[in-house]
């Protein structure tokens, strides 16, 4: 449970976890006005040690939470921080319990089992302790924008979704230059994502881009700059394009999975999860809505069985 704390600007902080799969985010402070934290981690044991972590910088715990989405890994620990305003997209709130930390603590205790997926993610979540999350959803909700003051810093929430789900907000802070992207941008890591078309994530990126943020925080892997959001949006176009090749060819999404070259992505953390990627863009060639809702279990058990594959070459299944 390695975090770090890095000074971004004067009363500006990340809280960042080393990449390290499912659920491992990253996190924002500005110390000013009361406190403003974006983003708690997918546990309690987490969001304790980002307070600890916070704790070094700040006088008292953060009276304002930002959440960038609903995904348990940026939320479920709302809880520790009592008292303080929860800020959100109000589709941010209105999803709020989708997923559920007990179900995730059920897969979590799921080894032994003797099924592959299950053992799968039982392993993947095995650092993790979903008991007794609350779940506490933003109550101030948005829509657009809101600029908030803290003792004379501007923080700009502003609503990029639907991309990565249909909440998405990122924290501009102008005049240090620096964004808080949440999941809208994920660093050297594969992309998961929800509700949402690859127009707006290319959008929400682009948006991004035009802020010229010296610094942004993405919402897993590593501290980048514009060039990050950059070859994100390559990515999705890439990945795009390939898939909409692969459908019209009739491929399933796992033979998609498969075939697919991921080339200079190849080296991202879990590539496996391009499962996801491809399942949306089939999504949109078959007319689906943005957020017709997507067979998690089905895609979570292709991206284990893919994952399987890869990790035996020798057995390839191609
Ligand atoms: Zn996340």
């Amino acid at each position: 449970m390695d975090m770090e704390l890095r000074e971004l600007a004067g009363d500006v902080y990340a809280c960042l976890q080393p990449d390290r799969g499912l659920g491992t985010s990253n996190s924002g402070l500005v110390n000013r006005g009361g406190g403003l934290v974006v983003d708690t981690f997918w546990d309690l044991p987490h969001t304790r040690r980002q307070i600890e972590t916070y704790a070094r910088v700040w006088k008292a715990p953060a009276q304002r939470l930002v959440n960038t989405h609903h995904n348990g890994d940026h939320c479920w620990g709302n809880q520790l921080f009592p008292g303080a305003e929860i800020i959100g997209h109000r589709l941010c709130a209105a999803a709020f319990g989708r997923e559920r930390p007990e179900a995730m603590q059920a897969l979590r205790d799921g080894a032994g089992s003797g099924d592959p997926t299950l053992e799968t993610f039982a392993r993947l979540l095995a650092g993790w302790d979903f008991s007794g999350i609350e779940l506490r959803p933003p109550t101030t909700l948005m829509e657009d924008r809101l600029e908030l003051d803290l003792d004379g810093m501007a923080v700009h929430l502003l609503y990029v979704g639907p991309a990565h789900t249909a909440g998405d907000v990122i924290v501009h802070l102008p005049s240090e230059r620096v964004v808080f992207a949440g999941d809208v941008l994920f660093r050297l890591c594969t992309p998961i994502g929800w509700e949402g078309t690859y127009a707006r994530w290319i959008g929400a990126l682009d948006e991004i881009v035009a802020l010229e943020p010296d610094v942004i925080v993405p919402g897993h892997g590593p501290l980048c700059g514009i060039d990050g959001a950059r070859e994100m949006q390559a990515y999705l176009r890439y990945v795009q394009a390939e898939a909409k090749r692969f459908f019209a060819g009739g491929l399933s999404v796992l033979e998609a999975a498969r075939r697919l070259d991921l080339g200079p992505y190849a080296g991202w953390t879990q590539p496996e999860r391009i499962v996801f990627q491809i399942e949306r863009a089939y999504r949109e060639l078959r007319g689906e809505p943005f957020d017709a809702p997507l067979d998690v279990t089905r895609l979570f058990r292709e991206v284990a069985t893919l994952g399987r594959e890869r990790n035996r070459p020798a057995q390839g299944a191609s």
